[in-house]
């Protein structure tokens, strides 16, 4: 933010009101547990800017969450939505609990007394939560229940990432693989290079990596490697998605998948992030590439899925070789922009098909990265630098026009 700030000559008012989050919320949320205990959690909701519109964005239920990380992921979600011009701001909320260690009726109580203490401080038109880490759309059917019951009237808007049959959207499934696919597909037009033939890596093999993969190779890239957190399957003349997913399904590793047609064989997570290859695409976790490996990746482009896999100092190494990077905060916004379509659909109570859902991501998306595009040029920026430009610059005019 830093970097951009003063590459673009931000208002230090601007900066200095971006720096600091519009509102902190930390609730107790008493739970009677299963032996009859009672249990008391602590639960933040951190509201970071809405100049631009009602708060977005999501919950997650984990024994390390801490006010610090949602304070800098609420600002993350409000760069992000600013970049892909959603009319959001940014938010984030999180109960420091390990949910794998409780009884589904224990998390359903837990889910819901959060929601009551959350509920003067969310609504459609307020702060949208969604899901995150170790929550889902069974979690959001709890939180739209609860909030309904309060309001004495059904609220689907209250959160996104719903089940089909509780207003969600159609697309949401793998709204972020299919963004990252559209801005990668107009980076690549951009710059007149061929899709055909060009070489895939993906680390992280989960629910965005398995679908960017299949979308991939249906577009005719080729998939040289995917990883999980075990291990990586290299094959060198391209694999099939589908057959090492399913594999994955079947064996719990990809790494060990051996696909019928194609030789393959398994390498390391380290070496995966070393291949020589076109696109590195990033859909596991944060900090990957970092100081220690950023001078090994081959890769010409690094797509980042995930939140963050790039650090602060390996940035500057992979800038200094020529790797370029789309940023995640526009790479991985294809899932919030259908969670706004899915609230836009909630309010109209009005639902899309998916070939409409597609072509308004589409349109979000290209447009997105064109900006960008312009900004890195205009101001000889890398494409995060710009990225980062782009949003402030619609945070500036908004928080201008209403200071
Ligand atoms: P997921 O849990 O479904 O998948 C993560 C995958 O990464 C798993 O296959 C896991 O085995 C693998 N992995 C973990 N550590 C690894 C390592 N060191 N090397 C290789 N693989 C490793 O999660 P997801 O929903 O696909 O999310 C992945 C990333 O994308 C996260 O950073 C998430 O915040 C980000 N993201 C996801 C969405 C979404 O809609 N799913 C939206 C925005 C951002």
């Amino acid at each position: 933010m830093r970097r951009a700030a003063k590459l673009m000559d931000l208002n230090v008012e601007i900066e200095m009101i971006l720096q600091n989050p519009e509102r902190l919320i930390e609730v107790s949320v008493p739970v009677r547990m299963d032996n009859g205990c009672l249990r008391v959690f602590r639960g933040f909701r951190v509201q970071h800017n809405s100049a631009r519109g009602p708060y977005k964005g999501g919950i997650r239920f984990h024994p390390d969450v801490d006010l610090e990380e949602i304070k800098a992921l609420s600002a993350w979600m409000t760069m992000k939505c600013a970049v892909v011009n959603l009319p959001l701001g940014g938010a984030k909320g999180g109960v420091i609990v390990d949910p794998k260690e409780l009884s589904i009726e224990e998390l359903e109580r837990l889910t819901r007394r959060y929601a009551v203490a959350l509920a003067p401080f969310i609504g459609p038109k307020l702060d949208i939560p969604a899901p995150d880490v170790y929550t889902n759309a069974q979690i959001m059917a709890w939180i739209t229940d609860e909030y309904s019951k309060i309001k004495g009237k059904n609220v689907f808007g209250v959160v996104t990432g719903k089940s089909l049959a509780l207003g969600g959207s159609e697309g949401r499934i793998d709204a972020t693989s299919q963004g990252g696919v559209y801005v990668l597909c107009k980076y690549l037009e951009d710059l007149n290079e061929d899709i055909k033939g060009q070489t895939v890596v993906i680390q992280g093999f989960g629910n965005a990596g398995s679908h960017f993969a299949k979308f991939m190779h249906g577009l005719g890239f080729k998939v040289i490697a995917v990883s999980d957190s075990k291990g990586a399957l290299y094959c060198e003349e391209g694999l099939l998605p589908e057959k090492a997913l399913s594999c994955k399904v079947e064996s719990g590793l990809v790494g060990e998948c051996e696909l019928a047609g194609q030789s393959c064989k398994m390498i390391s997570n380290e070496e995966l992030l070393e291949l020589e290859c076109d696109i590195l695409v990033l859909s596991a976790l944060e900090n990957q590439v970092t100081k220690e490996n950023a001078a090994n990746v081959k890769a010409k482009l690094i797509l980042e899925l995930a939140n963050g896999p790039v650090s602060p100092e390996a940035d500057v190494i992979l800038a200094e070789k020529g790797i370029k990077v789309i940023p995640d905060i526009l790479a991985n916004a294809g899932g919030v922009t259908v969670s706004y379509f899915e609230l836009v659909q909630n309010e109209a109570n009005y639902y899309w098909d998916s070939d409409e859902v597609q072509e308004k991501l589409k349109k979000t998306m290209t447009e997105a990265w064109t900006e960008v595009f312009e900004n890195s040029k205009k101001y000889n920026a890398t494409y995060r630098e710009a990225a980062f430009i782009t949003a402030m610059k619609r945070l500036e005019e908004a928080i201008k026009l209403r200071s």
